[in-house]
């Protein structure tokens, strides 16, 4: 039996994770789920999958969580220090899929266990790629990407050496707007931006997926997942997202990985890593699929991966600040505050400012998220 504590169970990927773990419940035994608020929930997965302890990083649902777990000898604990603390635990596999920058610290507490970290929290490592990459290596900690582009990039690449790399190409679905025009994207409204034409996810990423932060976030990510050089990481819209990213090797080889749109290949592929176990969606059926097809990013219209690349060419603080500026951006559109439109607009203005000094621990990052949150908040003008 191996042992895993899953950080963000009550989100997208963390019920794709359950629910591989649930059909598979002879081979793990739960240590610790955490959720932010969603006591009831938490609750209820704790108790289901016999969880050593459940965590929610909002203090003030603790209360809620202690009434869920009653009767039962599931310990329970609240706050962020709390799920640092939880993540802390040794295992033989944390599930790293809170989102947004809220998952930095407790993502870089089971690092410096050492252990083995299934990352889906895109946003811990675009913020915090050198101090991240550098604390993996000081501890020998094993990072499998959950992301279904990386997953796919790093299936692509085993067996074989970065130098022998010519390119890789990230697949990006394009989004619900991807045909719009660009006065239409500029009215598009959250109900429309979270409807993923192909994958059923958490609110935030449907919404950087149809800005294309999503494209510009993972850009970053393979920027320190596989240091090949940002002049060889190459993007390509697929709508049909059947291929999830191609390895080019210098023969002319092209390597892809092809599935269905579910998080739980992915998943599994980081569950059983480095083997391979079943998951219960058909198999691809190319013939019904009948056409892949390709296009080249439009910029004009998706300025978010133009933004984000400069941002990883520039170094330093800018990843951070791109992230925490997103962050504001879309909780401020999901919220119905501000146009679709303006969230690009708003990051761009954040970036352009002077920036703080490239971070060099956990600490430090946290600080340039904080300042460039409060910025993007201002640039809103929303408290
Ligand atoms: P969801 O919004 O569905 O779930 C987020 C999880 O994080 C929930 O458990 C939520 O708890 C928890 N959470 C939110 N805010 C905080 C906080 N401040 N402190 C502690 N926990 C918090 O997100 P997804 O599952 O869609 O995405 C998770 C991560 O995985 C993101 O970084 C995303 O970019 C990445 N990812 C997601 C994919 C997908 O298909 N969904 C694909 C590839 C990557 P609560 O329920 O209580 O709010």
């Amino acid at each position: 039996m191996r042992t895993i504590s899953i950080l963000g169970a009550t989100g997208s990927v963390g019920a794709s994770t359950l629910d591989l773990v649930r059909r598979n419940r002879s081979e793990w035994r739960v240590v610790a789920l955490t959720a932010n608020c969603q006591a009831g929930e938490l609750a209820a997965l704790a108790r289901e999958f016999s969880a050593e302890i459940a965590v929610v990083g909002d203090e003030s649902c603790l209360r809620d969580l202690r009434a869920g777990l009653a009767g039962t000898n599931i310990g329970a604990a609240g706050g962020a220090d709390a799920l640092v603390e939880v993540a802390a635990r040794p295992v033989d596999l944390t599930v790293a899929a809170i989102v947004g920058c809220a998952g930095l610290a407790p993502t870089m507490a089971a690092i410096e266990q050492g252990g083995t970290i299934a990352l889906a929290n895109k946003e811990a490592l675009v913020s915090a790629g050198e101090v991240m990459t550098v604390a993996l290596a000081k501890h020998g900690a094993t990072l499998l990407p959950i992301d279904s582009e990386h997953n796919a990039i790093f299936q692509c690449l085993q067996g074989h050496a970065l130098s022998d790399v010519a390119s890789i190409t990230l697949t990006a679905s394009g989004g619900p707007f991807r045909t719009w025009s660009a006065e239409a994207i500029a009215a598009a409204t959250p109900a429309q931006a979270v409807a993923h034409p192909n994958w059923d996810m958490g609110a935030k990423i449907s919404v950087d997926s149809a800005t294309m932060f999503n494209k510009g976030l993972e850009l970053i990510e393979a920027h320190h997942l596989f240091p090949v050089g940002l002049d060889r990481l190459k993007i390509v819209v697929h709508p049909q997202s059947v291929i999830h990213s191609m390895v080019e090797y210098r023969d002319g080889s092209t390597l892809a990985q092809l599935g269905p749109a579910d998080m739980r290949v992915p998943i599994a592929s980081c569950l059983a890593w480095p083997r391979r176990m079943d998951t219960p969606m058909p198999p691809l059926d190319l013939a019904a699929i009948g056409e892949l097809t390709f296009f080249a990013p439009d910029e004009e219209r998706f300025p978010a991966t133009r933004l984000a690349r400069a941002a990883a060419e520039q170094g330093g603080a800018a990843p951070a600040v791109l992230n925490a500026a997103n962050e504001i951006a879309v909780a401020a559109f999901l919220a119905g505050n501000i146009a679709f439109s303006e969230i690009a607009v708003t990051v761009e203005r954040v970036l352009s400012a002077n920036l703080p000094e490239p971070p060099r621990c956990l600490e430090d990052v946290l600080a340039v998220d904080a300042e460039a949150r409060a910025r993007a908040r201002h640039v809103l003008e929303i408290a």
